[in-house]
Formats: structure tokens, C-alpha cells, sequence
């Protein structure tokens, strides 16, 4: 469904981002994982290493525009082209209020919403002049109802929900799509680290009756970058088996 396109996935090296590299790889594209650190980029190619020549590693700042910029350009410079950003990099917290630093929300806002719009501009900018392409941000269940804790986390990610409608506007003259991907309680090494009888709780309460797996999610985005999806810009897709918390 990607053959000859080259995707650049932030926040590649684990998890959702690692499921979506690998499933870009499997449909045929060129894939650059963003890190955040060589030593975890490096660590994620080895287990890509089945695809050597379609996927390499970078590791800029995503809030540094000079780094961003530079960083893409060699993607670009290595494959022809870039066709589809997935700005998935992020980080929670659920801090109560009355505890919560400034220094803290900076950083959530910062992974979260900063460096989407720092990526997207640098995408963007390329895919204006190669006459398109696709951006996907992701969003989560909880920028629909906001949690109980951690306010910064879900004022984060409505902020990418706005993006992700503003931008579609904004770009759909030069034919770029932009959407985003809402997942629910997801598989992930946060998940994976709580005990089973929670998980099996959290589970009994989501209508589909287990929490979500990367590769569910991983579906939703390959899905979204390719032509299938010629005609949808500027959704909010969730993938959260109906859960309503
Ligand atoms: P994870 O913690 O396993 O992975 C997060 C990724 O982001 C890692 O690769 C990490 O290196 C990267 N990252 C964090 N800070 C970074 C920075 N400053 N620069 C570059 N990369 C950075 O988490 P995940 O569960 O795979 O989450 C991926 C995305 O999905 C996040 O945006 C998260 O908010 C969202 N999400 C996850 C769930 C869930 O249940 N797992 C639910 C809803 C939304």
C-alpha cells in the first residue's frame, strides 16, 4: 500500500511509533525512525534489520527547528522524497494539579504539541514542492473526555486535535492531508508493566473487551497515509474499542 513512498515516524523507537515503522516497512516504504537518543535509534534498526535499505535512523531535537530541518533533509536527500510525517512522539503524566511544575507541563507541552508543529512546518515546506503528502498526529481517548489527573497530558492533545483541523485546512491547496489517530489504552511497555488483574479491569470496562494492541493502531495509520484515505483530511480517528473513559 506505500511502495515507493518514505515515511519519517517520530518516536519510532517503541511501542506504537515501532509497530507503525514496521508496518510501513511492510507495505513497502522507505521508513526514517526519529529518536530521541542514537543509543535507542540503534537499538530499534537492529530489530528492522530485515529491511536494511529501506530504513534509517535520525535523532533530532523535534523542538529545534535548524535540527528538524536538517535532519529531514537527509531523509530526503537519502530517499527523493518524503510522503508521510507521523508526528507520534509523547509523553504523559498524571501529576494532580496541586503538585504539578511548571518545568513538567513545559515538557508535555513541548514533546506533545511543540514539536508536531516544528515537524509538520518541516514536512510541510517539503511536500509543498514535491506537489503533496501526508501528515499524522496522534492524539489519545483522553481528548475527547480530558482525566481525572495529569491536566497538562489532555490540554496537550486537544491542542493536537486543533492542529490537526487547522492544518488540514490550511494545506489541502497543496494537497497535503493531515489527520490524526486517537488511541485508546494500548498494549505498550506502560501497559505491559501493570499487573495482569488490572489490566483484565481496565479491559472489562471497554465495549470490544480487551485494551488495544500497537498494531491496532499501527492499521489505523497505515490506513490514513495511503490512497485509500485520498478523500479523508482532517479527522480525528479513534481506536479505542468504543472505551468512554
Ligand atoms: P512510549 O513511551 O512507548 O513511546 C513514546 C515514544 O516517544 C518513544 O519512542 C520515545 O522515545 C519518544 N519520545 C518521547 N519523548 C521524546 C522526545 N523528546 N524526542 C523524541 N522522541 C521522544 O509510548 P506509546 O504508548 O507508544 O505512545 C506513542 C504515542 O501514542 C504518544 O503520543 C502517546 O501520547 C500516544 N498514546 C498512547 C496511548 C497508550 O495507551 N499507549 C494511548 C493514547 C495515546
Amino acid at each position: 500500500m506505500l511502495t515507493g513512498k518514505t515515511a519519517i515516524i517520530t518516536g519510532g523507537t517503541r511501542g506504537i511509533g515501532l509497530a507503525i515503522a514496521k508496518k510501513y516497512l511492510e507495505n513497502g516504504a522507505n521508513v526514517a525512525v526519529a529518536g530521541s537518543r542514537q543509543e535507542t535509534v540503534e537499538k530499534a534498526l537492529q530489530q528492522l534489520q530485515a529491511y536494511e535499505g529501506r530504513v534509517m535512523g535520525i535523532w533530532p531535537d523535534l523542538c529545534d527547528p535548524g535540527e528538524v530541518a536538517d535532519a529531514f533533509a537527509s531523509v530526503k536527500s537519502k530517499y527523493g522524497s518524503i510522503d508521510i510525517l507521523a508526528n507520534n512522539a509523547g509523553v504523559s503524566s498524571r501529576t494532580s494539579l496541586y503538585d504539578y511544575t511548571l518545568e513538567e507541563f513545559s515538557k508535555i507541552m513541548d514533546v506533545n504539541v511543540k514539536a508536531v508543529f516544528v515537524c509538520s512546518q518541516a514536512a510541510a515546506r517539503i511536500m509543498k514542492e514535491q506537489g503533496g503528502g501526508v501528515i499524522l498526529n496522534t492524539s489519545s481517548m483522553v481528548a475527547e473526555y480530558g482525566q481525572p489527573s495529569g491536566c497538562g497530558y489532555p490540554a496537550s492533545k486537544f491542542a493536537v486535535n486543533g492542529l490537526t483541523r487547522s492544518l488540514a485546512r490550511e494545506l489541502a491547496k497543496d494537497h497535503i492531508r493531515v489527520n490524526a489517530v486517537a488511541p485508546g489504552v494500548t498494549r505498550t511497555d506502560m501497559v505491559a508493566a501493570l499487573p495482569q488483574e488490572l489490566v483484565d479491569r481496565i479491559s472489562a470496562g471497554i465495549p470490544l473487551g480487551r485494551v488495544g494492541e500497537p498494531v491496532d493502531i499501527a492499521n489505523a495509520y497505515l490506513y490514513l497515509a495511503s490512497d485509500m484515505a485520498s478523500y479523508v483530511t482532517g479527522v480525528t480517528l479513534r481506536v479505542d474499542g468504543a472505551a468512554m473513559t
